[in-house]
């Protein structure tokens, strides 16, 4: 093992030029290097048996050079003709004219790109090139794939290529193998040591597919032990377990003034077990916007606070953690069970004697956003954390309030779903429960496109719902960086609404750059109803509640991605009246015009989600803070999902044998220290 931590240059002889680019590809321990992975692997080839599209690898050497002229006055182009003995190809160059200088006639270059056959000529627009030696030319006995590396300025695919073929004889075998014999003989996986070595150096297709397959597999694997161990460390303590009887759960209830669908019954049930058992619950409660996630929320609260316990919800912004305390308020008028809010830039006094009452025990529930996240904030005894939106939050973030206490359980959140398929497989060490149901007597949002020379027919179905007694909200897109910029136009926007198109009606504005507590009171007056039309950026995407609501606009609709258009939807829809969402604007790009047609379509937040990642893929959605995903080095979660959902099953069956220590240090080995097993 220390063999394979050891630096690199440590382990053999590094030039020093590399010594930087090597740390800027972040490879500086030899197991970095074994696990630094070709991107893709060309082919060895002469010119005379090239296929058009193909991606090749040709050594050649240069003809002539010449820089052209183009019509474009950024757009530089260099071409070189080439000559490998067996035909003649044209590679170009873009904005690079200085190389003419070093393609000399007679130069050897290995180079390697995509080919294409045009008029009669082969031409290559080379990914890669490198001087190469005149050997080489006229060498038969190249390896027929040749592996094409991550590279960043200063280092070339030689010599990654040139520091892999020293690592490999050497420190492959040694990486350990976590597998339990039985499995990959099951598998007939290959063996991890020729597997590395075949993907860096395949000795030909068929078995540079084998070697990949057996290293994802391998990862996937690791990943999915990892998961379980975790959860088993904790499965035994008793510190939060509670019991909840008949009584118990009958007083929680009577706090709701409806009967709870199904769905939140099933959930409900669902979170009672995981208190009334030794360990730490850790359930993402996924469930559309409006579904009543809150409301199970709540009960899951009082059962804790009922039990002795204190309950700490995170919400991701002020309007948001205000408007839960509202509601909670609301649920919980004339008992004595005592909330309160804790929000950034509190008045001193104010919060002192909050956290004094936090640290005493006197307060049960406590609503706040990353303020409650400060060290100075402890509870006496903290028995539950709630994170609403939990997607809005980074890992570590989630992480710091679970510190609080002793590990409360945890109830994640969020209405965002993370597509089934993937949440079974990524959070392997995470229970989900999804409500699937809503309330009784809601319709689902009609929503449609509106084209720019129909909108005053929608002013006009607008002017009648609220005259009805409906209320609006006109979302309008942050259009400009400038915080000055936005709030100007939000201002003007909303003074159109109202002396243009509704004079009759009262018309308020939010937007981001109000304070708190001016947002809440616009907020509490459309509400109350003294506001009809609220103008509004997207301050109100996340949970706002005012089942009266029944009209959305949003402006300048192809600016939103399709989860924040759903999200914005879902403030509508809430009460007994139809609901209606009018998509104003005009999409230009072919994207765009795919998300307003996908939220027409449907109103299923799962569907959407799904959608959403088939649009965006899966890389935007592991840059995003909510993923926590460790960075993969041969498998691909999007790509490899079968392979992990064997590697997962394969982990439940065999995961007991494997020692804890021996998964902690391949842990380690393969994701790096800084990589903590994944908090939801
Ligand atoms: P979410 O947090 O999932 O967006 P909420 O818990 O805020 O949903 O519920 C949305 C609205 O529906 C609230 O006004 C809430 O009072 C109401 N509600 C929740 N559950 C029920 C139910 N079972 N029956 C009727 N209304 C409900
Ligand atoms: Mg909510």
């Amino acid at each position: 093992m220390q063999e394979l931590l050891q630096p690199i240059s440590a382990a053999f002889p590094v030039s020093r030029r590399l010594l930087e680019p090597l740390a800027r590809l972040k490879l500086l321990r030899v197991i970095d290097l074994l696990n630094h992975f070709p991107r893709g692997y060309s082919q060895r080839a002469s010119v005379k048996d090239l296929k058009a599209g193909m991606h090749a690898c040709l050594v050649a050497k240069v003809v002539s050079a010449s820089n052209k002229a183009t019509k474009k006055r950024r757009l530089k182009l260099t071409e070189v003709l080439l000559d490998d003995g067996s035909g003649l190809i044209k590679a170009v160059f873009f904005n690079q004219p200085w190389l003419v200088s070093r393609f000399a006639p007679d130069t050897v270059l290995r180079l390697s790109g995509l080919v294409d056959y045009n008029y009669g000529e082969w031409s290559i627009k080379p990914a890669n090139w490198e001087f190469a030696d005149q050997a080489e030319l006229t060498s038969t006995q190249a390896a027929p794939l040749i592996a094409e590396y991550p590279l960043v300025e200063g280092i070339g695919n030689d010599d990654l290529s040139g520091l892999v073929a020293l690592a490999l004889p050497r420190f492959a075998p040694l990486v350990p193998d976590l597998l339990p014999e039985e499995l990959s003989r099951r598998l007939r996986l290959m063996p991890q040591a020729e597997a590395y070595t075949q993907a860096h150096t395949p000795a030909d297709g068929k078995r540079l597919q084998a070697a990949l397959l057996s290293l994802k597999y391998r990862e996937f694997f690791l990943l999915q032990v990892g998961l379980r161990l975790r959860r088993r460390s904790e499965a035994a303590d008793e510190t939060l377990k509670i019991s909840v009887d008949e009584d118990l759960r009958q007083r929680a209830l009577k706090y709701f003034p409806f009967e709870m669908t199904g769905a939140q019954r099933r959930v409900c049930q669902d979170i009672e077990k995981d208190l009334t058992h030794a360990g730490r619950m850790h359930r993402l409660l996924q469930g559309d916007v409006g579904s009543g996630k809150t409301a199970v929320a709540l009960y899951a609260s009082l059962l804790m606070v009922g039990s002795g316990f204190q309950c700490a919800w995170l919400a991701p912004t002020e309007v948001l953690a205000r408007q839960h305390l509202a509601s909670l308020t609301r649920y919980l008028a004339g008992t004595r069970v005592k909330i309160g809010l804790l929000l950034g830039g509190m008045a001193r006094a104010t919060r002192s004697v909050l956290l004094g009452e936090l640290e005493s025990g006197k307060m049960h529930i406590v609503i706040g956003t990353h303020a409650l996240l400060e060290d100075d904030v402890q509870f006496a005894r903290l028995g539950l954390c709630v994170i609403d939106e939990q997607h809005k939050f980074g890992v570590n973030q989630r992480a710091q309030i679970r510190r609080k206490g002793q590990r409360p359980h945890l109830l994640a959140m969020s209405a965002t779903p993370i597509p089934r398929t993937l949440s079974m497989t990524l959070y392997g060490g995470l229970d989900v429960s999804i409500i699937d149901e809503l309330p009784p007597g809601r319709m689902p949002v009609r929503t449609e496109w509106v084209h720019r020379s129909r909108e005053q027919a929608a002013y006009e179905k607008i002017r009648r719902e609220i005259a009805g007694g409906g209320r609006a909200y006109f979302i309008y897109p942050l259009v400009n960086e400038s915080e000055n910029v936005e709030a100007k136009s939000a201002i003007e926007f909303a003074e159109r609404l109202k002396n243009e198109h509704f004079p009759e009606f009262r018309v308020g504005l939010v937007h981001g750059q109000m304070s708190g507590e001016q947002k809440e009171d616009v907020m509490a007056r459309f509400r109350a109803g003294e506001i009809d039309i609220l103008a509004a950026t997207v301050v109100v995407e996340v949970g706002v509640d005012v089942p009266e609501a029944n009209v959305m606009v949003i402006e300048n609709a192809e600016r939103f991605g399709l989860a924040q258009l759903h999200q914005l939807r879902g403030r509508v829809g809430r009460g007994q009246r139809q609901s209606f969402l009018y998509l104003f604007g005009d999409p230009r790009t072919e994207d765009a015009i795919k998300r307003l047609n996908a939220l027409c379509a449907t109103n299923d937040g799962f569907k959407i989600a799904e959608e959403d990642l088939k649009m965006r893929g899966f890389g935007d959605f592991a840059g995003t803070r909510q993923s926590g995903v460790p960075k993969l080095h041969a498998g691909d979660f999007e790509k490899d999902l079968d392979a992990l959902a064997q590697a997962r099953k394969d982990a439940a069956l065999f995961g007991a044998v494997i020692s804890e220590e021996n998964v902690r240090d391949c842990l380690e080995l393969h994701f790096g220290r800084e990589f903590r097993l994944m908090d939801v």
